[in-house]
């Protein structure tokens, strides 16, 4: 008996619509894709009930023939490939000639289209009703196309039940609509729900320089802004990959292009969600664990624990090694070279992050003594001229000379590319390059809106509160200082620069101690034994489970050494193994620098103070401390005025 036979066409869409039109914002994704696959200038966005009762696009894109009206309904008709190959290089957000009956054949759906460049005023209507078309005829309409989605899943009583509420659903269109409207500035947006005009975004027309564009787009969005700092970097990829036909490890030569730019959050800007972390790929926004992981690397320690990056960031890569074929909403995506990409964002971000430090800082005054130096000379000889600094408010405060940063410990360096950067093309039509300033528009905020890094203005001393918090002045406003957290970046700093020059030097004990440990102690101990070394732990062997103390790292102000070592082989241990242990080390110094730096209540003296900014200043990574928590904080006029009631 022949059991198999093929499903009727309206009832294999509704199966596609399962994947396609998860929930209302599904709907409105695939349609405002088609409208900027369509060239729009304009897309007007209205829903109703969170997308229940109506979601209606109106876009005035090049439109379609009566024809094309009619075939963009049926399944698998596209204009956007024609051939399998084409899979492979996809440039469009759409491709695969699915959505429009899938959306058609779960809601009441009409669609009014007339092409842009026709002479006729003539266009086209067709209406279908969950898939059945129900009607076509000519209508007057304006060049462009406008889709209506009515009384979405109304023949899938299961589905419709599915939807969340209202609210919830509309949520999600606005997200979405939030992306859209990032990836493309260029295209005015309105957004109407239940008859209330939420949002109405003005086209933003900068080819040369899409970054201000963006951040145009983003003030658009939500008012006031975070502080964000450019990234623009292009590179050519070595890229490593399988070939699917020949399962052969290739080297693809000519290089891979990519180019990442946009606006990530200054350091100490961050969220305890994902939410603000906006990455699109060829301008289609995407999710990819690589690149969540490759931003949290690329910040390094200028990250806190537990907490996300603030970023829209573009990568736009050559079409031909991506693929975006690998998710029904195509929300992901596969890079051949997956490695590759990580480690180029990753650096990309990496030195958009010391370049905001290192492009602001001026004339280097002579250089002051480290905070190593001065921790080790203290107490310091009271200057005279200096000394009403503290406590209660002084009279002149020197000014603080700005510094040049120090050359940069090695873990913080810039990674060389692996290729030269110029002429580097973006595959995709990208907007034009961003012309580099000449002069860093850091320094210069009337000519772009980026900010003026805290550490390159002149800051004042006023005092100390707390035997903690050290209040400074700018000419922009209140600053403060977090003595404790600025000591540990120092120190940090210090420590992997001496770490990576194999400087450690160690001081000597007065009277070795052994220590003994318990067996396993004893094995991961011998495991990491070199690091330890080169952290300055003098740790010798010295029988099976006993080892010899007799050094300590310079910083470290032990009176009790062995309860330091245990302490440090816990946290070790807690560290991880399967870490590389150069970096296993670096997290450790991290958290033993900051039990042993400067004691919160430790009270300092002004030049202290001044010599305690200054060694920030020298610091690659100023404005937070090792474990990304901030060292800074402003609080400038307008933000004062608000407080005080003299300003909106
Ligand atoms: P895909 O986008 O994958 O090609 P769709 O079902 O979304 O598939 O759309 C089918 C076709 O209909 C598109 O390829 C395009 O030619 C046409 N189309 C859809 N929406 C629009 C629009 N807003 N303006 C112009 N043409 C459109
Ligand atoms: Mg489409």
């Amino acid at each position: 008996m022949n059991r198999i036979r093929l499903l009727p066409e309206h009832v294999a869409n509704q199966i596609a619509a399962g994947e396609v039109v998860e929930r209302p914002a599904s709907v409105v994704k695939e349609l405002v894709e088609n409208s900027l696959d369509a060239e729009a200038r304009r897309i007007t966005v209205e829903i109703q009930s969170g997308g229940r009762s109506l979601i209606r696009i109106t876009d005035d894109g090049f439109g379609m023939s009566r024809d094309d009206a009619l075939l963009c309904l049926e399944r698998h008709a596209t204009s956007k490939i024609q051939r399998a190959e084409d899979l492979h290089g996809i440039s469009t957000m759409g491709f695969r000639g699915e959505a429009l009956p899938s959306i058609a054949s779960v809601s009441r759906f009409s669609l009014t289209t007339r092409e842009r460049d026709s002479e006729s005023p003539e266009g086209t209507q067709v209406i279908i009703n969950g898939g059945k078309i129900v009607e076509v005829k000519a209508a007057g309409s304006a060049a462009g196309t406008s889709i209506e989605a009515r009384a979405l899943f109304f023949n899938l009583p299961a589905r419709r039940k599915f939807l969340r509420a209202e609210e919830t659903e509309a949520a999600h269109i606005q997200h979405y609509l939030t992306l859209a409207a990032l990836a493309h500035p260029e295209v005015a947006f309105t957004f109407v729900k239940d008859g209330r005009t939420l949002w109405q975004l003005s086209a933003i027309k900068n080819d040369d320089a899409p970054i201000a564009a963006l951040r145009e787009r983003m003030r658009q969005l939500s008012g006031t802004l975070p502080s964000l700092i450019e990234v623009e970097v292009s590179e050519n990829l070595n890229e490593r990959f399988t070939d699917d036909a020949t399962h052969q490890l290739e080297t693809q030569d000519p290089k891979l292009p990519v180019r990442l730019w946009g606006l990530i959050g200054a350091p100490g800007v961050a969220r305890s969600t994902r939410e603000d972390q906006h990455l699109f790929v060829n301008r289609r926004p995407v999710e990819n664990r690589g690149i969540n992981h490759a931003l949290i690397e690329g910040y390094h320690t200028a990250l806190m624990k537990g907490r996300f990056p603030v970023c829209c960031l573009f990568l736009e890569i050559n079409p031909a090694a991506v693929d975006v074929n690998i998710h029904p909403a195509k929300r992901e995506v596969k890079f051949r070279d997956e490695r590759a990409v990580r480690g180029f964002v990753t650096r990309a971000v990496r030195d958009a992050l010391l370049g905001f430090h290192s492009a602001s800082a001026s004339p280097p005054p002579p250089r002051t003594p480290s905070a190593m130096e001065w921790l080790s000379t203290r107490p310091v000889a009271p200057d005279p001229a200096r000394e009403p600094a503290l406590p209660g408010f002084p009279a002149p405060v020197p000014r603080l000379p700005m510094a040049q940063p120090a050359p940069l410990p090695l873990s913080f360096q810039r990674v060389p590319p692996p290729e030269s950067k110029s002429e580097v093309q973006s595959p995709v039509q990208p907007p034009r390059a961003f012309a580099p300033n000449p002069q860093s528009p850091i320094l210069n905020p009337q000519s772009s809106n980026s900010p003026t890094p805290l550490l390159a203005v002149p800051l004042r001393l006023v005092g100390v509160i707390g035997r903690l918090y050290v209040v400074l002045e700018s000419d922009r406003g209140l600053v403060l200082l977090d003595q404790h957290a600025a000591h540990e970046r120092i120190l940090f700093e210090q420590m992997l620069t001496r770490l990576e020059r194999n400087e450690i030097t160690a001081q000597r004990l007065l009277l070795p101690e052994t220590i003994e440990l318990a067996p396993r102690d004893a094995a991961f101990v011998r495991s990491v034994l070199p690091v330890l070394t080169r952290l300055g732990v003098g740790l010798s062997e010295f029988g099976e489970r006993t080892f010899l103390l007799d050094a300590l790292p310079p910083m470290v102000k032990a009176p009790d050494a062995r309860g330091f070592v245990i302490t440090l082989v816990d946290e070790l241990k807690a560290a991880g193994e399967g870490v590389n242990p150069l970096r296993l080390g670096e997290h450790v110094i991290a958290k033993t620098v900051c039990r042993h730096a400067v004691k919160a209540n430790d009270p300092l003296t002004g030049p202290e103070l001044e010599n305690l900014v200054n060694d920030l200043r020298h610091c690659a990574m100023p404005y937070t401390c090792p474990h990304g928590r901030p060292t800074l904080i402003e609080m400038n006029f307008r933000e004062l005025e608000k407080k005080f009631g003299r300003a909106q």
